[in-house]
């Protein structure tokens, strides 16, 4: 029998675990998870903060019953310790503090990202919270049930840092979002980053850029943080969120390669360069369509499909993960913001000739109540008029994410731009124009290219 050992119980562990189940049932798997909570969606935390979702239990993907029925062997609490790949067995500590040695003909480490932890002096304080795990999640909750707070300072304006301020501010605090850059959310170009702001300030959200916050001071009750040049700022409590890392102590120490941001290296067979050792998740460097070199993309959605592969291959079967393009899109109170692809700037990077042309349309035909424009930024190659990435920002309402989910499937398959007005796309009037706004705006960088063209 085949002993297959995954450690870390999030997306790409039970993935690969289910996986490998379905594949061959006769596979005996262990998964071990350091904490009580595998496979709870930690991207669903934002909307439990808020009050959307009630209670925390239903963010469960799925139960501990249910997984254990898949005839899965979950050690919860347990943390695996060390790795020895010459004797294939991994050291494993219990809740009771006792160590035990696991054998495996397989393993598959998915033991995820931590969150950095900036420099600042006093970030230890009483009342400074991170959000990453289940953990993180009920201390922040246990804070704001007893301490009431009124306001809060994020520190960070990336998605976490926005979809919290979204959560904390219809929780009733004023909030505050400060950041080092110039603009808040640099996943998409600067006139969509502002759109941001301006829905974040429309709900009384302060947004602070430029600012790098040096040192908190607890008194006790409350926070004040202090920052440069010349910031300062009382709260009630403080939530950092300024990015991950992906979590490879063990792989290091079991002589696992890394590379970009320090995540492990691993083929499109998410193999290590160890052999019997897969790795998928927010530990992994992640292969991108677009881009010559592997790029560090943690996103829940890319860790499902990376475990997944893992746990095929690692009963057997010779399966590549297809790659990612970086799709991804966000909520923050009544606007949708998606992205797909390259910016301008990465585009260029990567030796590609872009040209971004943005463009407003209605997201369904304007005399049906309820039409909302979108304004939708497309990236493609002057050359050859492939598509290189799009951006969306638009009512939560107006069907932006699978918006860009048509922009993701057409770079998948390399299309032109030109090509995306041959999309035999669906058309009523509540929901779409004969031309789509992705077909509008594929045709205004058509034009564009070609005016260009004229013009040399
Ligand atoms: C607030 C928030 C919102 C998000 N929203 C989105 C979103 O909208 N869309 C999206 O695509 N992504 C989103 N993400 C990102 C997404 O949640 C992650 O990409 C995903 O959870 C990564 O899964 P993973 O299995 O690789 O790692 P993790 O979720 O980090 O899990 C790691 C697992 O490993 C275990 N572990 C670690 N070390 C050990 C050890 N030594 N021994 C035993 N177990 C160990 C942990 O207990 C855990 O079970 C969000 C993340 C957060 C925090």
């Amino acid at each position: 029998m085949t002993h297959l050992v995954i450690i870390g119980g999030s997306d790409a562990g039970i993935s690969a675990a289910l996986r490998a189940k379905e594949l061959d049932p006769s596979v005996d798997v262990t998964v071990v998870v350091a904490d009580a909570f595998p496979n709870y969606s930690v991207c669903g935390l934002p909307f439990l903060f808020s009050g959307e979702v009630k209670d925390w239990r239903q963010l469960a993907h799925r139960t501990v019953e249910e997984l254990t029925a898949t005839d899965i062997r979950l050690l919860l609490e347990h943390t695996a310790q060390q790795i020895n790949p010459s004797q294939r067995t991994v050291q494993i500590l219990d809740s009771t503090g006792q160590s035990h040695l696991f054998h495996y003909d397989r393993l598959i480490i998915a033991t995820g990202a931590t969150p950095i932890r900036p420099k600042i002096e006093g970030i230890d304080a009483p009342g400074v919270y991170y959000l990453r795990s289940m953990a993180d999640s009920f201390a922040l909750e246990h804070h704001l049930t007893h301490r009431k707070p009124l306001s809060a300072v994020i520190v960070g304006g990336g998605y976490i840092g926005l979809e919290m301020a979204d959560a904390l501010t219809l929780r009733g605090l004023a909030v505050m979002v400060l950041d080092r850059s110039e603009n808040i959310l640099k996943t998409v170009d600067s006139p969509l980053s502002w759109i941001v702001s301006a829905e974040l300030q429309r709900h009384r959200v302060e947004v602070v850029p430029n600012v790098s916050v040096e040192k908190i001071i607890s008194d006790g009750k409350n926070l004040t943080v202090f920052g440069s040049p010349n910031f300062q700022e009382l709260t009630s409590l403080v939530l950092i969120a300024t990015g991950i890392q992906p979590e490879t102590t063990l792989a290091h120490t079991a002589g696992i390669k890394t590379g970009k941001h320090g995540a492990i290296q691993v083929n499109r067979r998410m193999e290590t360069n160890i052999p019997g050792i897969y790795a998928a998740g927010d530990c992994v460097e992640t292969y991108h369509r677009l881009l010559p070199q592997p790029t560090y993309l943690p996103l829940g959605t890319i860790a499902h499909k990376q475990g997944r592969i893992a746990g095929a291959n690692a009963v057997g079967y010779e399966q590549e993960f297809a790659g990612s393009l970086g799709t991804q899109v966000l909520k923050v109170f009544d606007l949708a913001i998606a992205r797909t692809g390259l910016l301008e700037p990465e585009a260029l990077d990567t030796g590609y000739q872009p040209l971004t042309i943005e463009t407003e349309a209605w997201d369904h035909k304007a005399y049906y109540p309820g039409a909302h424009k979108l304004r939708i930024r497309v990236t493609g190659d002057q050359r050859d008029g492939r598509l290189l990435g799009a951006q969306i920002i638009g009512h939560y309402q107006a069907e932006v994410a699978k918006r860009i989910d048509i922009f993701a499937t057409a770079l998948f398959h390399e299309m032109t731009i030109a090509q995306l007005s041959d999309l035999n796309l669906s058309y009523t009037p509540p929901f779409g124009s004969p031309w789509d706004v992705v077909q509008v705006a594929a045709q205004a960088w058509e034009q564009s290219r070609s005016e260009r063209t004229h013009d040399l």
